[in-house]
């Protein structure tokens, strides 16, 4: 017989990094909570207790969800609470369940079948569009359902509580109510097939401070009840069966992480400067108004990029001046005087939105997109230039125009918002009229012309997503060519270069707001190239901050130099390695080390 030990080997599954923090546990397998109902025809006698079902299910449904608000308002807060008022607008709903009622009585079908086939139309229409914010949407939608077919059996929801001990939750997607209801004293982590950084889950999982990855690929299914797993939601790695050897990094990740975090919130107060006094201004990116919380509590300087898009994607019609001009108003409203940097829609490529630009294309990231499609709809144009101008007074609002190529996008773009402005001044509205202007640098021809772009408005904010895309020729998307995605390539670092000397040159502001701002990783060679402003997703902040309280500004500009002559991108982050490695070890070891 042999007798040589059976190693089940490890398994590394990637996602997206969702909340931050390691843990190391048994793994908890949630099934979708209702799947499929069986039909069940009926008798026309049977046709009002079916609507009675119905209509007592409704009603508890609400209950329950009234209830859940009110818990997350005590525990949690009123922005998180708000979540569940899309759900108790789905229970009020008259269309739907007047419709669901006709089909009972149409079709003599039982209430929770009719229910249920209704929901599964909306969800299909859903998912048809392609958009990851709205496809999220449907898991709330998909949550209300199985209350609502669980009140109709009389059975109780399962919600992940009274856990036999500490487990991590795994499952093909999580609505925001499993995880306000989660058992947070056994609740170590969660992982999910489907899901954002936006989704609501997730948003909800942060303020928990429970660890996350979401958008686990290629899937779960690999795991079982029982498993073993390692969860690390700083870098998005799921682990199944880990070795001894990740067993015991990650128990080490997860004490020093543990208290680094604590530490660095701490810190986040202090200034963001290096040693030798260079400061550098640390801001937020936002895609929804609720982030601007999560962008106060790290202390964020201001907000760097306020993508609008979500504005028009979340919606079925075009969101109208008055919606938007609320929207900017509140967020002007609720920085108090810090910077607002509100981005003009920028459609298309992987943000598209199937009733807004239906024009398909071979190349989406290379055709109709961004200022190339508001220039082509000014009146759609003009409505949110409007709405952002008559916000304009209620802070420090900027406006910025994305995917510039060339300088005729500029001028075009500002004499549609100088024609607002007379419109305006005309009707005695107010506005601020010294509004600054900036603009993306996110192609290679803008940061190659930003000598003349920068002669046009007030500053650049490089889009290092697009930018490295365009300059390494790969799709930002693309697992295949993944490996050419290289932000730290001197072709990129020679472009950002020029773009700084320019707004040097002309006096203007360059900051970054591509997601290079928000990895450690390139940091130092950021500081080196003298970016004035880093603006990256909240949960970064702390960490990049204390980034640069331990450098010297004299050292990373050697390293950029150094990093400039490299010939490859690997040789180009080996220099900022070496220097975070001595500067920051605790932040090297958990964050960069072992990914
Ligand atoms: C970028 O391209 O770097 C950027 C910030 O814009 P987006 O990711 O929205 O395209
Ligand atoms: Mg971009």
């Amino acid at each position: 017989m042999n007798d040589s030990k059976i190693t089940i080997p490890e398994i590394r599954l990637n996602g997206i990094p969702a909340s931050p923090g390691i843990a190391i546990g048994t793994a908890l397998v949630i099934g979708n909570r209702i799947s499929t109902v069986d039909r069940r025809d009926i008798l026309p006698s049977e046709i009002d207790s079916e609507f009675s079902l119905l209509d007592d299910a409704i009603e508890l449904t609400k209950k329950q969800i009234t209830a859940l608000q009110e818990k997350v308002n005590a525990e949690l807060n009123d922005q998180d609470a708000k979540i569940f008022d899309a759900h108790i607008l789905l229970l009020d709903d008259y269309t739907l369940i007047s419709s669901v009622k006709e089909e009972i009585k149409r079709e003599l079908i039982s209430a929770d079948y009719a229910f249920f086939c209704k929901i599964q139309s909306y969800i299909k229409i859903i998912n048809k569009i392609n958009d990851p914010y709205i496809k999220e949407r449907s898991a709330d939608i998909m949550d209300v359902a199985s209350r609502i077919v669980l009140n109709i059996y009389g059975k109780e929801f399962e919600e992940i509580k009274n856990l036999p001990g500490q487990r991590i939750i795994i499952s093909s997607e999580l609505s925001p109510s499993d995880t306000v209801t989660m058992d947070r004293e056994n609740v170590q982590a969660f992982a999910t097939e489907t899901g954002s950084r936006t989704s609501h889950a997730t948003i909800i999982a942060r303020s928990m401070k429970i660890p996350a990855v979401v958008g686990v690929k290629p899937n779960l299914s690999q795991i079982h009840t029982g498993d073993i797993i390692i969860v690390d939601g700083y870098k998005g790695v799921v682990i199944i069966n880990p070795s001894i050897d990740s067993l015991n990094f990650y128990a080490q990740k997860e004490i020093i992480g543990g208290k680094l975090l604590v530490e660095l919130m701490e810190e986040s107060d202090l200034k963001s400067e290096t040693l030798d006094s260079h400061k550098v201004q640390i801001s937020a990116n936002i895609e929804l108004l609720e982030d601007i919380k999560e962008a106060e509590a790290n202390k964020a300087a201001g907000i760097g990029l306020y993508r609008t898009e979500y504005l028009y994607i979340s919606r079925n019609s075009l969101p109208s001046e008055q919606i938007q001009f609320e929207t900017y108003k509140q967020a002007a409203q609720s920085l108090h005087g810090k910077h607002l940097i509100i981005r003009t829609l920028d459609l298309g490529g992987d943000k598209m939105k199937p009733n807004l630009n239906s024009y398909s294309e071979k190349n989406p990231f290379l055709g109709f997109r961004a200022i190339r499609y508001c220039l082509a709809y000014p009146e759609l144009f003009k409505t949110q230039l409007r709405a952002i101008l008559r916000a304009s007074v209620y802070g420090d609002v900027k406006v910025m125009f994305p995917m510039i190529s060339c300088l005729e996008e500029v001028t075009k773009a500002l004499q549609y918002l100088n024609e607002v402005k007379a419109e305006l001044t005309r009707k005695e509205i107010p506005f601020n009229n010294n509004i600054d202007v900036g603009i993306m640098i996110e192609t290679p021809s803008a940061a190659l012309m930003a000598d003349k772009l920068a002669e046009k408005v007030k500053f650049f904010s490089l889009g290092t997503n697009d930018l490295v895309q365009y300059t390494m020729v790969v799709d930002r998307n693309s697992e295949k060519v993944a490996y050419l995605y290289q932000p730290s390539h001197p072709s990129v670092l020679t472009l950002i270069k020029m773009v700084v000397e320019a707004a040097r040159r002309k006096g203007i502001w360059v900051g970054i707001c591509g997601e290079m701002a928000s990895d450690p990783q390139y940091t130092i060679l950021l500081l080196g190239l003298g970016i004035n402003e880093l603006s990256m997703s909240p949960g970064s902040i702390n960490i990049i901050r204390k980034i640069i309280r331990n450098a010297k500004m004299h050292e990373a500009e050697r390293i950029v130099q150094c990093a400039l002559n490299s010939s490859t991108a690997d040789e180009a982050l080996s220099y900022s390695l070496e220097y975070l490695k001595t500067i920051v070890p605790d932040i090297y070891n958990i964050v960069i080390k072992g990914s």
